[in-house]
């Protein structure tokens, strides 16, 4: 399985995109960072996208998405829970926008909305896909993808702390969580549905505990003000921990 991190940060600049990742260049998960991250015709190779939920860092591409592939004869499905598919449809896909790409054109739409229900393991173009839900304003569901050869992957989309219950039922070798602000933004961690390092190292430890083991770790979703201090505290849960654990960076690919 070969994993792209295409956008990994919460903001938008020059230098960071939101966040998107892509497996074996046919899986993307978010659409924060798709469109400026793959060509034309990287983008016509998408089959499917994953959304882990509705907030705007992690949607803003499907439009200038659908317009690239509706334009090339191309169409892709698109898979979360309902809600996401409530606030998607009812903001940013009804049309008013843009044109309505779920019902254009006619005899092919562009969009293929697709929902699925947590807990319950789906095959999406032969991966093995399980949605689990995690802490979050609004409705968020984690992933577990697992490819036809067996290697697995969870990424949690934005969360908060209380992972726990996700670990019983995952057992990725790799795992793709958040890190969006330092410690001392514990509290804003907690209101909004983030982690902090220390946060994480809580939610690492009993991922330890439940499953007896550590994956590999790779996080986003940071905010880029404050990246050199995730950085420099994410370095000492790790050192703490003994299991290394890597921030991502834009174009950063692994294989696993
Ligand atoms: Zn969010
Ligand atoms: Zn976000």
């Amino acid at each position: 399985m070969d994993i792209k991190f295409l956008g990994v940060h919460n903001c938008e600049s020059k230098e960071t995109k939101c966040i998107s990742l892509l497996i074996d260049d046919i899986l993307a998960i978010d659409a924060g960072g798709l469109t400026s991250s793959l060509s034309l015709e990287a983008q016509q190779k998408l089959k499917a996208l994953l959304l882990t939920h509705q907030h705007y860092d992690h949607i803003k591409d499907i439009p200038a998405l659908a317009m690239n592939l509706f334009l090339d004869g191309g169409t892709i499905n698109i898979y979360s829970i309902a809600p996401v598919f409530e606030a998607v449809t009812s903001y940013l896909l009804d049309g008013k926008l843009y044109p309505k790409f779920l019902e254009t054109p006619p005899a092919k739409p562009t969009l293929n909305f697709k929902i699925i229900e947590t807990h319950q393991m789906v095959t999406i173009n032969g991966y093995k896909i399980l949605a689990l839900p995690v802490g979050h304003p609004t409705p968020t569901v984690g992933y577990q993808i697992t490819s036809p050869d067996g290697k697995s992957l969870f990424y949690t989309g934005d969360t908060g702390p209380g992972l726990a219950e996700c670990w019983r039922h995952v057992s990725p070798q790799l795992l793709i969580t958040e890190v969006t602000a330092p410690n001392m933004y514990e509290d804003f961690g907690r209101e909004s549905g983030h982690l902090t390092p220390s946060l994480l190292k809580q939610e690492l430890a009993q991922f330890q505990e439940i499953k007896g083991y550590l994956p590999q770790i790779y996080l986003v979703h940071m905010n880029p003000r404050l990246e050199r201090e995730i950085a420099a505290e994410v370095s000492a849960v790790a050192a703490s921990m003994g299991n290394e654990i890597k921030l991502a960076y834009e174009g950063m690919q692994i294989r696993l």
